[in-house]
């Protein structure tokens, strides 16, 4: 199965990406991701991405495109994989249709994750990460036992700049600016699914696979 998710900045695209991937025995390939463990690891290409999402910009397409071009022909995600982040232009999008059709293959659902804009600030402003094992904590939602320190493995807990609130806000503009049409150009296709992603993490991933199971091929 071939999967985008869509949703606006802390719709919850990247743990709903893990669960509903796991649940499918298919990689979840996550553009920020990427582009975060080549910030941890100081490449060029983390270099050039940090620019631009510490200020809520999108990283070019060219760049961006090229990376996903690179990942989905790995083999672990050959019979499909979830995409989280990606495409986020109308652009992106046509090069993905683009390099499926060359594959011989193309996307099965688009999977957008609707929220209230007040809820995702709450989201995105309590948002914490390990600085050691990546693992995304939230100070009222999901707190860790003590505060600053992840449960997991000791590791200090820090927030990321681009969700800072001016960044937010520039992340949610650059989203109605740029990423919304996506929902229209998906609809067009007969490609898109939407849920509403309030409640829990796993009452939001049951919703997922439903919302799967009934666009899917058995
Ligand atoms: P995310 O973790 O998906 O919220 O992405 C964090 C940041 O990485 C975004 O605000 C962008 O700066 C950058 N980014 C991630 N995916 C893309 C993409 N598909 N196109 C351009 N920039 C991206």
């Amino acid at each position: 199965m071939r999967v985008v998710l869509v949703g606006a900045p802390g719709a919850g695209k990247g743990t709903q990406a893990k669960y509903i991937a796991a649940h499918y025995n298919i990689p979840p390939i996550s553009t920020g991701d990427i582009f975060r463990a080549n910030i941890a690891e100081r490449t060029q290409l983390g270099k050039a991405a940090k620019r631009y999402m510490d200020v809520g910009e999108l990283v070019p397409d060219e760049v961006t495109i090229g990376i996903v071009r690179d990942r989905i022909v790995k083999d672990d995600a050959v019979h499909g994989f979830l995409l989280d982040g990606f495409p986020r232009t109308v652009a992106q999008a046509e090069a993905l249709g683009q390099m499926l059709a060359e594959l011989g293959t193309g996307l099965d659902v688009v999977l957008e994750l609707q929220v209230d804009d007040e809820e995702v600030i709450r989201r995105l402003s309590g948002r914490r990460t390990c600085r050691s094992c990546g693992h995304v904590w939230h100070v009222e939602f999901d707190p860790p036992a003590i505060e600053g320190v992840c449960d997991q493995c000791g590791g200090a807990l820090f927030q990321r700049d681009d969700d800072l609130p001016e960044t937010i806000r520039r992340r949610f503009e650059v989203y109605f600016e740029q990423t919304e049409p996506l929902i229209g150009y998906y609809t067009d296709k007969n490609l898109l699914r939407s849920i509403t992603a309030d409640g829990s993490v796993e009452q939001i991933t049951e919703r997922a696979i439903d919302a799967l199971e009934l666009s899917t091929p058995s």
